[in-house]
C-alpha cells in the first residue's frame, strides 16, 4: 500500500521506518539515491548531515523537517529541497526531494547581475567623488585643472548614463520578448538611415564602411525602433574593436529559403576586417556584461550589454543571431530575420 502511494508520487520519495530501515522507495529516489534498496539502513543510503539531522529529529519527536540535499546528475549540479513529515502514528516518516535546481540558479543570476551593476557604477562614481574632492580643495583655483577634470567627469557621468539607459533597453526588450511586434519595416531603409547615424563615428575612428544590397527593399515584420537599435549596436561595436584603418562591410540580403528559419529570410551582415575572437568567447558574448577585455570595451565607452540587447530583440522577431569569426582575420555578425508575409 505504502509503495504504491509513493509509486505514485511524481516527486522522488522514501518512506523510512522507525527502526530506521528504509521501507519503501519509488524509482526517483532510486536515480537520484543510488541503491535506496528496502530493508537498507538509511544512513547508507543519504549521507548528507543536514538530511540525516532532519530525518533523525523527526523519527524521534514526529515533527516535520526538511532540509537542503545537493546531487549531481550527468555533471551538473542539483539543489533538492527535502521534506521530513511523519505518517500518521506509523512511526514512520516520509521524504520528498523537490527539485530546487531552477529556482536556485535564478536567485543566482539575480544576484550576479545586481553585483555587475553595482560594480559598473561604482567605477564612475568614485571617479565623480574623487573629483568633486580635488575641485573643492587642491584644484580650486586652478582654471587648467579645473576643465580638464570637468572633461572627465563628463565622461564618467555619461558613462553612467549610457549604462541606465542599456539596462532600461534590456528590461523593456526582455519584458516584450513574448509580445510580437506588429510593424512592417524596410530592413534597408532603416539600415541606411543608421549608417548616415553614425558617419561621423566612422570617419573619426578612420573606419571606412562599404555597403551592398541596401537599395533593394527588404521588409520583414518587426518594430523599427528596436531592429535600428540592432544595426546601431552591430555596427558601432564593428566600428569599436576593428581598430583604425580597418574596414566595415554592411549588407543586406535576401534568401528564399533560409535553413535556420526554414523560410524566406532577409540578412543583415555586419563584417570588420578587426582582430577577430577566439572561438572560446563566441558562445558566452551575448551574455550581460561579458567583455573579451574589460579595460578595452571601457575605453571605448562600452557597457557590456550591447549584444544582450541585440539577442533579446533577435528573439523577439523570431530570428537568429550567428557570430563567426577568424582570429586575425575580422569578425562577421549575421542577424537572420523572417521576411513578412
Ligand atoms: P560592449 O559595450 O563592451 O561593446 P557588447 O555587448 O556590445 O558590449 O559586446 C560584448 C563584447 O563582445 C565586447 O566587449 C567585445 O569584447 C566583443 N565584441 C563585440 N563586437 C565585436 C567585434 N566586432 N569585434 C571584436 N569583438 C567584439
Amino acid at each position: 500500500m505504502i509503495q504504491d502511494t509513493i509509486d505514485a508520487m511524481p516527486l522522488p520519495a522514501i518512506v523510512v521506518s522507525r527502526d530506521e530501515r528504509i521501507e519503501a522507495s519509488n524509482a526517483g529516489a532510486g536515480r537520484l539515491l543510488g541503491s535506496a534498496s528496502v530493508g537498507r539502513h538509511y544512513i547508507a543510503i543519504i549521507r548528507q548531515p543536514p538530511l540525516l539531522d532532519a530525518i533523525e529529529v523527526s523519527l524521534r519527536t514526529g515533527a516535520r523537517k526538511s532540509a537542503k540535499f545537493l546531487s549531481t546528475e550527468a555533471q551538473k549540479d542539483m539543489t533538492w529541497n527535502a521534506q521530513v513529515a511523519p505518517i500518521g502514528d506509523t512511526g514512520s516518516a516520509l521524504v520528498t526531494f523537490e527539485d530546487q535546481t531552477a529556482t536556485e540558479e535564478a536567485g543566482e543570476m539575480r544576484r550576479d547581475f545586481v553585483a555587475n551593476v553595482s560594480h559598473e557604477l561604482r567605477t564612475p562614481l568614485t571617479a565623480l567623488l574623487g573629483f568633486i574632492e580635488t575641485l573643492r580643495g587642491a584644484a580650486r583655483d586652478d582654471a587648467d585643472a579645473r576643465a580638464r577634470f570637468l572633461g572627465i567627469m563628463e565622461r564618467e557621468a555619461s558613462r553612467m548614463n549610457r549604462l541606465v539607459q542599456d539596462l532600461l533597453s534590456l528590461n523593456r526588450v526582455e519584458s516584450e520578448e513574448r509580445v510580437r511586434p506588429v510593424g512592417e519595416v524596410d530592413l534597408a531603409a532603416l539600415l541606411g538611415s543608421v549608417l548616415n547615424a553614425l558617419a561621423p563615428v566612422a570617419d573619426e575612428s578612420g573606419i571606412e564602411i562599404t555597403t551592398s544590397g541596401l537599395d533593394i527593399p527588404g521588409l520583414v515584420s518587426g518594430d523599427a525602433d528596436q531592429l535600428a537599435q540592432v544595426a546601431t549596436n552591430l555596427v558601432e561595436n564593428a566600428i569599436k574593436y576593428a581598430g583604425r584603418g580597418r574596414s566595415v562591410r554592411v549588407s543586406i540580403d535576401k534568401v528564399d529559403r533560409h535553413p535556420m528559419l526554414r523560410g524566406p529570410a532577409v540578412l543583415l551582415v555586419v563584417a570588420d576586417t578587426g582582430d577577430g575572437i577566439d572561438a572560446i568567447h563566441i558562445p558566452r558574448l551575448t551574455e550581460r556584461f561579458y567583455r573579451i577585455d574589460n579595460h578595452r570595451s571601457r575605453e571605448m565607452g562600452g557597457t557590456g550589454l550591447g549584444l544582450a540587447i541585440v539577442k533579446h530583440i533577435v528573439n523577439r522577431h523570431r530570428g537568429r543571431l550567428r557570430i563567426e569569426s577568424k582570429p586575425g582575420a575580422g569578425t562577421q555578425f549575421q542577424v537572420i530575420l523572417p521576411t513578412s508575409q
